[in-house]
């Protein structure tokens, strides 16, 4: 008799840039990554995206931990800092390089932006030398669109899902692209969940799985908390750090963003035993497709 196959055991995580504080959209997307985890009783990890230090604010990091601590979602395992993965990078850099994968360009942003915004592969043959050039990946074979686990089948601008993007940057660092992809994989994550502001690069991302013989993670991008103007909150429009008072008000906001049913009576509940019920009754289904305004 044929054992049926065990699925993969669930390993999600919640991926903030250090770019500025926690602040209620981040918040929003560490939660629900958080219940999608515990609620497959799956893993739920943690890793710090500091692949772009020019954008960095000191201390953020640290914060941005503090402050899953202080709303009680804790972590399995070791943090990974991307800072840290150059040398992973490196080597897949040089895989592809060494395939024919990949190809350097000088093109400027403005001479790209003449065209129609799309690079035009411009210098895919012309064989130059690294110094201040891009790496870009030969889009060989573009995805043109993928399943989203909450919002269904998304199709990509072609234009996009065909340019050759950028893996490694002409200032010298990676892209945001190239890392995320390797250290995903690296870190078994089974299912990506995060903030539908991402759902754009998701195409190029799943080329670079397939480019690489990697599995492909599923995915569910939750709706943004947006500002009174329409914009999402983000560190670039001053949204607000999370405060560290009592954490239980602002979990049951995120919850009622999401959709959740009512926890009734929450004011009785210990924070940790807020957290444990929102995961008995989380429902993928319940989640809004389009973002909210929030306050
Ligand atoms: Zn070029």
């Amino acid at each position: 008799m044929i054992k049926p196959e065990r699925p993969l055991a669930y390993i999600g995580r919640f991926a903030p840039s250090p770019s500025g504080d926690l602040h209620f959209g981040s918040l929003i997307t560490a939660i629900g990554s958080y219940l999608q985890a515990r609620a497959n009783q799956g893993k739920w990890l943690i890793r710090i995206d500091d692949i772009d230090p020019p954008r960095e604010v000191a201390g953020a990091a640290s914060r941005i931990l503090q402050s899953l601590e202080h709303y009680g979602l804790h972590w399995d395992g070791e943090i990974l800092y991307q800072s840290q993965r150059y040398e992973a990078y490196r080597y897949v850099l040089n895989q592809l390089q060494q395939q024919g994968l990949s190809y350097n360009c000088i093109c400027t942003r403005q001479r790209i932006q003449q065209a129609n915004g799309f690079y035009d592969k411009n210098c895919r043959e012309s064989n130059l030398p690294l110094n201040h050039a891009a790496i870009r990946l030969k889009q060989n074979n573009p995805v043109y669109g993928f399943e989203d686990k909450l919002l269904g089948y998304l199709s990509a601008d072609p234009a996009m899902a065909e340019e050759d993007f950028i893996i490694h940057r002409r200032d010298g660092l990676f892209a945001y692209n190239l890392a995320v992809v390797i250290d995903d994989d690296y870190q078994g994550v089974t299912e990506v969940v995060r903030g539908a502001d991402l759902i754009e690069p998701t195409v190029r991302q799943i080329a670079l799985y397939q480019q690489l013989n990697l599995k492909i993670p599923d995915y569910i991008h939750l709706p943004l908390a947006l500002n009174k103007n329409g914009n999402k909150l983000s560190k670039q429009n001053h949204a607000q750090p999370v405060p560290l008072d009592d954490p239980r008000p602002l979990l049951i906001e995120a919850l009622a963003f999401l959709n959740q049913p009512v926890i009734k009576n929450w004011q009785d509940l210990s924070r940790d035993q807020l957290l444990k019920k929102a995961t008995t009754h989380w429902d993928l289904d319940r989640i809004p497709r389009q973002g909210k305004i929030y306050k």
